[in-house]
């Protein structure tokens, strides 16, 4: 049972549906918009007017982020270190977070390097925050974990889907609200969401495990209902010296006959 795969092509379907859908839903904004404004020019003017158009313009945003989630995003692939993406984006995380949110970064000695896009690596990092934010309505800690770790036989057993290797790890976990099970199945679904209408999108787990599948990566929930949340990020380390392993197959050795 391949669930992995089976979420990557439910996930590749519903972009592409999101996408065409997006893209003829903004025509029709447009000519809502423009045809307001004209209005509003031409001495039509009234509370209903700006209504139809800060309402249009809000929908014109919505449908922006479905264009940029359904949009198959070229990656630029870069040799990173956890440890430096994670304390470069500390100080967003503060501003992000707010007053009443402790970060807490713990970073493992001798990290090995990782190929990923370095903006799509602080997406992740972001959409993770802001949904440990809302889940933490009163405040809490959000800690960064970075690790290595070696994946074996038994690991895949566990985790269906996974290959054993090298890998470098990032778990981001919250005290907040958690997730009942429900919730937990389909967290990574494109538009599921629990915050109600104009909150949120539900698109941001689902572009993490997007980003996170590109990057030959796997992503894990943990959750408990009162007690929090941990979503933990594994993706394959690159032996140092040796970048653009994942996009290209190993030359071959010239000694070899
Ligand atoms: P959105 O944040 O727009 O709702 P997401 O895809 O980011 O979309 O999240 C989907 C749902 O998963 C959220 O609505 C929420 O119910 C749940 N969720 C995600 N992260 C957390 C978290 N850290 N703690 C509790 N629930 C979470």
């Amino acid at each position: 049972r391949d669930e992995q795969l089976r979420q990557t092509s439910k996930m590749e379907a519903l972009g592409r549906l999101a996408g065409g859908i997006a893209h003829d839903f903004n025509n029709l904004l447009t000519v809502i918009y423009t045809s307001a404004e004209q209005l509003k020019f031409t001495g039509g003017e009234s509370p209903a007017v700006d209504l139809i158009l800060s309402a249009s313009e809000r929908a014109a945003g919505l449908t922006r982020q479905l264009l940029t989630f359904s949009r198959q995003q070229v990656m630029s692939l870069r040799t990173l270190d956890l440890g430096e993406v994670l304390r470069n984006s500390a100080g967003l995380l503060k501003r992000v977070l707010g007053e009443d949110i402790d970060v807490k970064l713990s970073i493992a000695p001798d990290l090995r390097p990782f190929e990923a896009d370095p903006n799509q690596m602080d997406q992740v990092i972001l959409n993770l925050a802001v949904n440990a934010r809302d889940a933490m309505p009163d405040g809490g800690m959000l800690t960064l974990e970075a690790a290595n770790a070696d994946l074996d036989e038994g690991y895949a057993l566990t985790h269906p889907g996974t290959r054993p290797g090298p890998y470098v790890t990032l778990a981001v976990s919250d005290n907040g609200v958690g997730m009942d099970k429900e919730t937990q199945a389909r967290a990574f679904e494109p538009f599921f969401t629990t915050k109600g209408l104009g909150k949120g999108t539900g698109l941001g787990l689902a572009t993490v495990f997007g980003i996170i599948q590109q990057s030959r990566g796997y992503v894990f929930l943990y959750s408990e209902p009162g007690k929090g949340t941990t979503f933990k990020i594994l993706l394959p380390g690159v032996p140092p010296g040796e970048s653009g392993a994942l996009a290209e197959p190993p030359a071959p050795d010239p000694d070899e006959p």
